[in-house]
């Protein structure tokens, strides 16, 4: 089925399931075992072999949803994106990074692509000039993630598409924070697409995976490194987020009201210096998000005015948890000064715009009211101010 001919939520909570034959159920039956009967030499089924009948079924969903032809889930998000970078790259060729990557994937560049003798660069800047100046005769990939964490900065998906052609170099992205019911970035040209799932597609802060989709290729060609690797997920767990997915669709909209409602509310207010919205007109990639994304998230981020402390502000919520990781339908905060970006210099974090007072936002499924009135308590705490609501 193509996803282009069935809305996002029929394609969420239909597309792929498997059907209960026997017992007429409802949802996609769960197959458990991790030993089958042969039947040929070209269907062996294994879990490490990404082809068990649930892993089959959650993959044409998330291909579907990202309008590829194929796609397999991970162990993990950091499973997947390992996993697919290796794939295209052997010793002796390059890969293009954009500058702002998630933690997880900077730290596999650094710490282990130099004994694959893989060389990289990262960009200076996420402008496609940025891009194109970093290119070598040998670069075989090049890498973006958009909107960019955890200041929300836009990559121009076509540009980079577009600029990789004309080098015949393959382009991967981080979809993570947008979800694909935000953007789908094959529509402009990229060649693989990658989800942590254990963020907006498992959405309730309880699963750990990760997707792949792309031209069936691509994928077969990933596959055949993956089932080396190992880092297939459990089929519970595969049936767990084909549960998860089924909600996708509603959640994401939810979480994308929220956070535009939300940007506006902080956007105005005084004790609040900045605010980093891709749905803001005022953000500077606002014009590109209308382009490249169906709606604009529901991550933000912002500055506390100067003199309030980010630590003592995020201590005094109490509806809105702090927590490391994102996309839940619970709502949460983290600043990333003590937290993601703890080990960078204090030159390194001011380079890249994390100031210690800046806040990564993920908005949850809450009533938005419920979430200002605990924003406005933990300020009014943190001025010092007596306040008495509690939750
Ligand atoms: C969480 C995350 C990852 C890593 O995913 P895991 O499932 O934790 O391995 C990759 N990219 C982004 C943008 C993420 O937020």
């Amino acid at each position: 089925m193509d996803r282009k001919k069935k809305g996002i939520n029929t394609v969420c909570t239909h597309h792929g399931e498997l059907k209960d034959e026997k017992y007429k159920g409802a949802t996609s039956p769960l197959y458990m075992s991790s030993s089958y009967a042969f039947e040929n030499v070209d269907v062996k089924r294994y879990p490490r072999y990404f082809n068990t009948p649930n892993q089959e079924a959650l993959g044409k969903k998330i291909a579907a949803l990202e309008n590829a032809e194929a796609a397999l889930i991970f162990g993990s998000g950091m499973a997947a994106i390992s996993t697919s970078l290796i794939a295209f790259l052997k010793a002796g060729d390059h890969v293009v990074l954009q500058n702002a990557l998630y933690g997880g994937t900077y730290n596999l560049i650094v710490e282990e692509f130099e004994k694959f003798g893989i060389s990289y660069d990262f960009t200076t800047g996420l402008d496609v000039e940025d891009f194109e100046v970093k290119i070598q005769s040998n670069t075989k990939v090049i890498y973006i993630e958009t909107p960019s964490n955890p200041l929300l900065k836009l990559t121009d998906i076509k540009a980079v598409a577009d600029l990789a052609k004309r080098h015949h170099i393959i382009t991967m992205i981080d979809n993570t924070f947008a979800s694909p019911v935000n953007q789908n970035p094959i529509d402009f040209g990229i060649d693989i697409v990658i989800h942590s799932a254990t963020k907006y597609m498992g959405g309730h802060s309880d699963i750990c995976a990760g997707a792949v989709a792309a031209t069936s290729e691509n994928i077969d060609r990933i596959f055949q490194l993956a089932k080396n690797f190992g880092g297939s997920l459990s089929d519970y767990t595969v049936w767990l987020l084909e549960r998860s997915i089924k909600t996708m669709g509603i959640r994401v909209r939810a979480q994308n009201e929220n956070a535009m409602r939300m940007a506006n509310y902080l956007y105005k207010h005084d004790d609040i210096r900045a605010v980093y919205y891709p749905g803001l007109s005022s953000h500077p990639d606002y014009e590109l998000a209308k382009i490249q994304m169906h709606g604009f998230g529901g991550m933000l981020s912002f500055e506390l005015e100067k003199g309030l402390d980010a630590s003592d502000f995020y201590n005094a919520l109490q509806l809105i948890k702090p927590s490391m990781s994102l996309a839940g339908v619970e709502s949460t905060v983290i600043a990333p000064s003590l937290t993601s970006h703890a080990l960078m210099s204090e030159v390194e974090r001011k380079r890249q715009g994390i100031s210690d007072g800046l806040i990564r936002f993920s908005l949850g499924i809450e009533e938005l009211e419920d979430l200002v009135a605990d924003i406005e308590q933990a300020l009014e705490k943190v001025k010092g101010n007596v306040v008495t609501t509690t939750y």
